[in-house]
């Protein structure tokens, strides 16, 4: 899985007829593709495939985690990038992970909804469930409570194909497809770093170190740089 690999996937989309839609789109009839990206690892990597899309004429929609221990959404950067994402004409969405409550409320999916919508700027209209550990009914209840819509509805998966890539694993489009499909792609696996799964992530805890000590030396103490320097 790389880039290479990701581009394949969206060609072989495009040549077969479909067409990429947002979940915000309204049907205007053709097969089509709704391209989801959930981003569980690296906005750097969320970027990376927003920007691909964007060479080939694609808008795919990205769901931001708001208490993820690996990214900080309301850091600069982040919203940076959200800013760059929206710009590039994709759609953006909160990525909720209901483990963090017990139980969670929707109170708490507001909350971080209008956090995201403050990153990016944007209304949100759309919710995917990272690692979704409710049950169908209970978790239905929770999104609809708040008024917005999920990527669980059934226009969004039992009326259409559902393929995704997770825990790093593709296993391809069905072929002669007749339906619409949701395609989960979490950019993570796919950009150019390293083919294989392991290489890839431990590449992912190196440069979090490097960029642990960037941060700490750009916005709490400058001088740690010659103190770490003199230690090695
Ligand atoms: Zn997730």
């Amino acid at each position: 899985m790389n880039e290479r690999g990701y581009l394949d996937i969206l060609y072989q989309l495009k040549r077969e007829g479909y067409r990429f839609a947002l979940f915000s789109d309204e049907s205007t009839g053709g097969p089509c593709v709704i391209l989801r990206h959930d981003i569980d690892f690296s906005l750097r990597d969320a970027l990376a495939i927003a920007e691909l899309d964007h060479s080939i004429d694609i808008r795919s929609t990205f769901f931001f985690l708001v208490r993820s221990g690996l990214y900080n959404l309301l850091s600069r950067e982040a919203c940076s990038i959200l800013d760059r994402i929206g710009g590039l004409g994709h759609e953006i969405g909160l990525h909720f992970d209901a483990s963090i409550y017990s139980p969670a409320r929707a109170q708490d999916v507001e909350r971080e909804k209008a956090l995201v919508r403050w990153c990016a700027g944007t209304c949100i209209a759309i919710i995917s469930l990272h690692r979704p550990p409710l049950g169908i009914r209970e978790r239905n209840n929770l999104v609809a409570s708040v008024g917005c819509a999920t990527t669980y509805d059934d226009r969004w998966v039992n009326d259409m194909t559902y393929v995704s890539d997770s825990r790093g694993e593709w296993s391809g489009v069905p072929k002669n497809n007749k339906q619409n499909i949701q395609v989960l792609l979490h950019p993570f696996w796919w950009t150019p770093t390293a083919d294989d799964r392991c290489a890839k992530l431990r590449s992912f805890i190196v440069d979090a170190a490097r960029d642990r000590r960037n941060a700490l030396v750009a916005e709490v103490m400058p001088s740690a740089e010659d103190l770490l320097s003199s230690d090695q």
